[in-house]
């Protein structure tokens, strides 16, 4: 999905964005067809402004319970393309303003859509997906999905990773 600027006629064009190879990566499972658009406006003869929507639909583990979520991520997003070097100077310049953070550079004067809209979907995914906020988890000692209903395992504060050592520990100086 890569737009010359040549092809860039009368300063501005519209794409419709597809799945068609940027996605999804390694990191991301599809849920079902991407849709989104992005407008490519030449703004200098070596600029080029995207700006774009995104929806995209995606599975991906609870980190509780690890059942599969499905959520979609509604993505705006705006890059400014420059064809050359990132410039020591500009750059300085650039970080007072939030919206030039999205500032790529090339190395030829192609806009590389499919690149762009990997980035925003690996930027939109939450740091830490739940299936709902009141998701209680697996159970730390039998593995029981507690939103399904309560274990049998009797409560116990000692569920961290060296509470089984520590349990060993206790039974040696017992018999001791
Ligand atoms: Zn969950
Ligand atoms: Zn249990």
């Amino acid at each position: 999905m890569q737009v010359a600027f040549h092809d860039i006629v009368g300063n501005q064009c519209v794409r419709r964005i597809t799945d068609d190879g940027w996605f999804p990566g390694e990191d991301v499972k599809s849920a079902g067809p991407v849709e989104g658009t992005a407008v490519l406006r030449r703004t200098a003869v070596d600029q080029v402004d995207v700006t774009g929507t995104l929806s995209v639909p995606v599975e991906a583990p609870c980190g509780r319970c690890c059942r599969d979520v499905r959520l979609v991520l509604d993505i705006e997003f705006f890059y400014r393309c420059i064809v050359g070097e990132d410039e020591a100077g500009t750059l300085q310049e650039m970080e007072c303003r939030e919206e030039d953070s999205q500032t790529q550079f090339l190395t030829e004067p192609v806009v590389d859509l499919g690149a762009l809209c990997r980035e925003q979907v690996l930027l939109a995914l939450p740091a830490r997906i739940l299936c709902s906020s009141e998701c209680k988890g697996l159970c730390q000692q039998c593995g029981a999905d507690l939103n399904q209903g309560s274990c049998s395992c009797q409560p116990s504060t000692d569920t961290g990773p060296f509470a089984a050592l520590k349990r060993l520990k206790d039974n040696k100086d017992r018999n001791h």
